[in-house]
C-alpha cells in the first residue's frame, strides 16, 4: 500500500467513522495495513504526525487480539545485558529492558560479586496460580454447608474434574473457601504447565464454580455467582494473602558471599553495616511506612526481567511484596543474602511470550516453553528472576552502605532534550 492509498484509507475511515477495529475487515487489509491505516488517521485527526510510530517491527497479524487490540505500532526499550549469573551452578545470561540509568550497570556488579562467591543457589517452594470465584448465598449458614461440602474428597474430586476438563496443560491443586457476609471467596490453586496460567485457571475456576452451584442445588442450597474475580486471588494489586498463601511461583534464592568480593568489587568496608542497613531500611522503614515490600528494589529487576521476556507486567506488584534477609557472618568471612519471592506470577509459553524478540531471550537461555508439560522452564526462570533480584539488591545495599546511591545517579546522562 503506497502512502497515497493509506491516507485515503484513513480518511474514509474518519468521514464515515468506521471503527477502529473493523478496519481489516472493510478494506479487506492484514494488520499491518490496518496499523498503517490507524497511524494516519490518527495524524489527520489531530494535525499532529506519528513518524516513528510508522516503524514497528511486530508482525501485527499475530499480535492483533492476541496481545493488543487496534494496534498503532510498538514501544522501543533499550535491553541491557548485565552479564551471566550462576544459579544452581548453571549460567544464564541477564537480560533487562528499562529506561532506568544505573541498573544494569548496578545489578552488573552484584552478579560479579555473587559469581565471585559461588554463585547463587535457589529453589521453588510452593507453585501454583490462584483466581477466585466469588458465591453469594440466601444466608450465612447456607454458606457455612456449602463450606463443609466443599470440604468433602467426593466433592473436591468432582470439582477438579471439572476444571482439568477445559485445559490439557493445567490441573486443580487446591480449594480454599473464605466466609464473609453471605458470600463465599473460592480460591482456587492450580498447576499450570509451562504458562503464567491466569487465562487457564480464569477458565477452569469458573467450570469448576458451575459444577460447584449444581451440586450445592442438589443439597438444597442456592447459590450464584457474584464475580470471576472476586479479589482474594489476588491479582495485580498488592495484597498479603499473595505473598502468606503464595500465587504463582514461590521462590527462594540465597547466596554467600564472601568478604573478598564485598571488598573488591562492591567497594564494602564494612560488611556488618550491611546487615543493619537491610534491618533498618527494608524491615524498620518498610513497616513504619506500612509497605508490603521489605526489600530495595526487587520491582526494578521484575519490571525489567518481566518487559524483557513477554510477562504480564502488571504483576510486577505481586512480585515486589519480596522480603530479603542479610545475616553477616563474621567468624567464616562470609554475608548470608537471601531474597524471598512468594508471589512471582511468571510464563514461558502463552502472554507475550511468543512475540519475537521475548521469545528469542527466553529460548537463548532455553528457557522457552513450548515443549515443556512439567512447568521446568517456568521454574527455571522464576529461580533465574529471583537470583538477578538478589544481586540488585546486594548491590544497591553496598551503595547505601557507603552512601554513594546520589553519587551513581549524578553520573548518569541527565541532559532532557
Ligand atoms: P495463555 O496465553 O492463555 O496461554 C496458555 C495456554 O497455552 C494454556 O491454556 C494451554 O492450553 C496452552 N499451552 C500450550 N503449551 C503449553 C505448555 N507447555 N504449558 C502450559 N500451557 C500450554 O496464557 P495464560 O498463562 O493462561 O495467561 C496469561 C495471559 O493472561 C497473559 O496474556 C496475561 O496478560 C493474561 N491475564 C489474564 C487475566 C485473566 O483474568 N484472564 C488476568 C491477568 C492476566 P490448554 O489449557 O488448552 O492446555
Amino acid at each position: 500500500m503506497n502512502e497515497d492509498s493509506i491516507t485515503s484509507k484513513a480518511r474514509e475511515i474518519i468521514d464515515k467513522r468506521i471503527p477502529f477495529h473493523k478496519i481489516e475487515d472493510y478494506f479487506n487489509v492484514d494488520s499491518n495495513e490496518a496499523t498503517l491505516i490507524r497511524i494516519r488517521a490518527l495524524e489527520l485527526m489531530r494535525g499532529k504526525e506519528l513518524n516513528s510510530l510508522r516503524r514497528f517491527n511486530i508482525d501485527m497479524n499475530y499480535a492483533n487480539n492476541r496481545n493488543i487490540e487496534n494496534p498503532v505500532g510498538t514501544i522501543e526499550l533499550p535491553i541491557g545485558y548485565a552479564g551471566d549469573i550462576l544459579v544452581n551452578n548453571e549460567s544464564y545470561s541477564v537480560f533487562l529492558a528499562t529506561t532506568e540509568g544505573r541498573l544494569t550497570a548496578g545489578v552488573s556488579r552484584g552478579i560479579k560479586a555473587i559469581n565471585a562467591s559461588g554463585g547463587v543457589r535457589a529453589a521453588i517452594v510452593d507453585d501454583g496460580m490462584t483466581r477466585d470465584i466469588l458465591i453469594e448465598f440466601d444466608s450465612v449458614l447456607d454458606s457455612l454447608k456449602a463450606r463443609e461440602l466443599l470440604e468433602r474428597d467426593n466433592v473436591k474430586s468432582k470439582l477438579i474434574d471439572a476444571f482439568n476438563s477445559t485445559t490439557s496443560h493445567g490441573g486443580l491443586i487446591d480449594i480454599h473457601g473464605f466466609l464473609i457476609a453471605r458470600q463465599m471467596h473460592l480460591r482456587f490453586k492450580a498447576f499450570t504447565g509451562a504458562a503464567m496460567g491466569m487465562n487457564m485457571v480464569t477458565i477452569g475456576a469458573k467450570e469448576a464454580a458451575e459444577r460447584f452451584i449444581e451440586i450445592l442445588q442438589s443439597n438444597g442450597i442456592e447459590a450464584r455467582i457474584l464475580s470471576e474475580s472476586g479479589n482474594m486471588d489476588t491479582d495485580k494489586k498488592p495484597a498479603a494473602i499473595d505473598y502468606i498463601l503464595g500465587r504463582g511461583v514461590s521462590v527462594i534464592a540465597e547466596s554467600l558471599v564472601s568478604y573478598e568480593a564485598l571488598r573488591d568489587i562492591l567497594k564494602v568496608s564494612e560488611p556488618k553495616n550491611i546487615e543493619k542497613l537491610n534491618i533498618a531500611k527494608n524491615y524498620l522503614g518498610s513497616a513504619y511506612a506500612g509497605s508490603h515490600g521489605f526489600n530495595a528494589h526487587v520491582a526494578n529487576i521484575l519490571a525489567a526481567m518481566f518487559i524483557a521476556h513477554g510477562q504480564d507486567a502488571a504483576q510486577i506488584v505481586e512480585g515486589s511484596q519480596a522480603f530479603t534477609y542479610i545475616e553477616n557472618i563474621d567468624d567464616k568471612n562470609l554475608l548470608y543474602i537471601s531474597v524471598t519471592i512468594n508471589s512471582l506470577e511468571v510464563g514461558t509459553i502463552g502472554g507475550g511470550t511468543g512475540l519475537p524478540k521475548q521469545k528469542e531471550l527466553l529460548s537463548y537461555n532455553n528457557l522457552y516453553g513450548i515443549e515443556d508439560k512439567e512447568g521446568v522452564t517456568r521454574k527455571r526462570f522464576a529461580m533465574l528472576v529471583a537470583a538477578v533480584a538478589l544481586a540488585g539488591e546486594l548491590n544497591l545495599l553496598a551503595i547505601q552502605e557507603e552512601l554513594k546511591l546520589s553519587h551513581s545517579h549524578k553520573t548518569i546522562k541527565r541532559d532532557v532534550k
